[in-house]
């Protein structure tokens, strides 16, 4: 039982309908109990088209019938209105074009794109690690608000170390990653490059894991976000997974640490979304494995919905202190679950302009603060 909830189900739009993500927006919202899908959007390829026809329906779930025969309306603020609470699921270069559009229009967005990820008015939040730089809302121009969901790979990075960096002070990350094709969007990656293949190059991807740990591990002060000094070097690979994102993690840490202790931190590891029990938080946020082959996408990447990281093979690292291997869902926490989390975790606070929650059940979140 949730500590909080409106009343209603709040009318929610989905930008990006369509896609990869898009379509595990609308599998997840489905049954959610605090947002409804009113509205969904795509490209002009896709307007005016019914969904059914309009998206190439990926998932394994069926397409519910009453989303099959929604239109799809084209990606512009009239289309959300009526709905306080809009998640994009766009391509980035239309994020680059709209996502203010909609926040100057009232809208609060939560956003999966990388357009506005850095840009320092806006939170960019993985929910346990750094709820508090929802605070930034506070002060944007916008008559709505905006935030931002990390890369996918990212957020499985930041589930993994935060226990870390809270217990032992972390220094310097190296990074691999393993990246499933569904993070490549619909339709994926051409078959011929990735059927026994393993491409060593995704576009952007290296410097947003870089770039986005500072930030998010970063501390919120004086209104704006300082980031962490934690020095992160990454390789990113596509590799013919379907959902799943591995990534091979050495780690420095500032101060000693038994293996023990490192085990102790991610099997101890609680956030907000846990204490308020909200509707998309897992029960635990990390599953340490002990299996020695272990993580593995095909077998762990759906533990506690989507929405958990699991770890594994932690050994000495000749190099650095530590090193181990982390999995995550990309298109459900890396993206749709993660968004949702974010946008309960905003409601709960009681920071989704035009919202309110009813006063007794708004949220003890003084003192809380990573
Ligand atoms: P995708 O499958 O390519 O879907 C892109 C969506 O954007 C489609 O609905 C597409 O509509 C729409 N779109 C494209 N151009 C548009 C335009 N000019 N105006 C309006 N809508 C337009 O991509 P995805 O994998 O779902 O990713 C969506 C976003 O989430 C991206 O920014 C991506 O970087 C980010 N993300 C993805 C993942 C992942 O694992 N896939 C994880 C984290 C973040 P049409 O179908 O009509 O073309």
């Amino acid at each position: 039982m949730s500590t909080t909830s409106p009343q209603e189900r709040i009318p929610v739009a989905l930008l990006g309908a369509t896609g990869s993500v898009g379509q595990r927006f609308i599998e997840l919202l489905a049954d959610h109990p605090w947002f409804r899908l009113a509205a969904i959007t795509a490209s002009p390829r896709s307007a005016g088209k019914p969904y059914g026809k309009a998206a190439r329906w990926m998932q394994a779930s069926t397409l519910p019938d009453a989303v099959a025969k929604m239109e799809v309306l084209p990606t512009a603020p009239e289309s959300a209105s009526g709905c306080p609470l809009v998640f994009s699921a766009l391509d980035s270069q239309a994020a680059d074009l709209v996502e203010l559009d909609f926040a100057a229009a009232g809208h609060m967005v939560v956003s999966n794109a990388k357009s506005y990820r850095m840009d320092p008015r806006v939170p960019l939040i993985v929910p346990e690690v750094n709820p508090n730089h929802l605070r930034l809302l506070e002060s944007q121009p916008w008559a709505g608000g905006l935030a931002t969901n990390p890369n996918c790979s990212t957020i499985g990075l930041m589930l993994a170390l935060k226990p870390l960096e809270d217990a032992f002070g972390i220094e310097k990350v190296h990074v691999v990653t393993l990246q499933a094709l569904s993070g490549a969007g619909v339709p994926g990656v051409p078959s011929l490059q990735a059927v026994d293949n393993v491409v060593p190059f995704i576009g952007g991807e290296e410097d947003k894991l870089e770039s986005e740990t500072g930030k998010i591990l970063g501390r919120f002060d004086d209104g704006q976000i300082h980031h962490h000094s934690a020095v992160v070097s990454a390789h990113c690979n596509r590799v013919p997974v379907i959902d799943g994102h591995t990534l091979c993690v050495s780690v420095s840490l500032a101060r000693p640490a038994s293996p023990e202790d490192l085990f102790a931190a991610w099997n101890q590891y609680r956030g907000e979304p846990q204490r308020l029990d909200l509707p998309t938080a897992p029960a635990q946020p990390v599953h340490v494995l002990s299996q020695p082959d272990a993580p593995q996408p095909r077998l762990h990447r759906d533990l506690d919905g989507g929405m958990a990281a699991t770890v594994g093979r932690l050994r000495p690292c000749p190099l650095l202190d530590y090193k181990f291997v982390t999995l995550s869902h990309n298109t459900l926490r890396g993206a749709a679950g993660g968004a949702l989390l974010l946008a309960e975790l905003a409601l709960a606070r009681g920071q989704i302009p035009g919202i309110e929650i009813p006063q007794e059940e708004s949220l003890r979140m003084e003192g809380s603060d990573s």
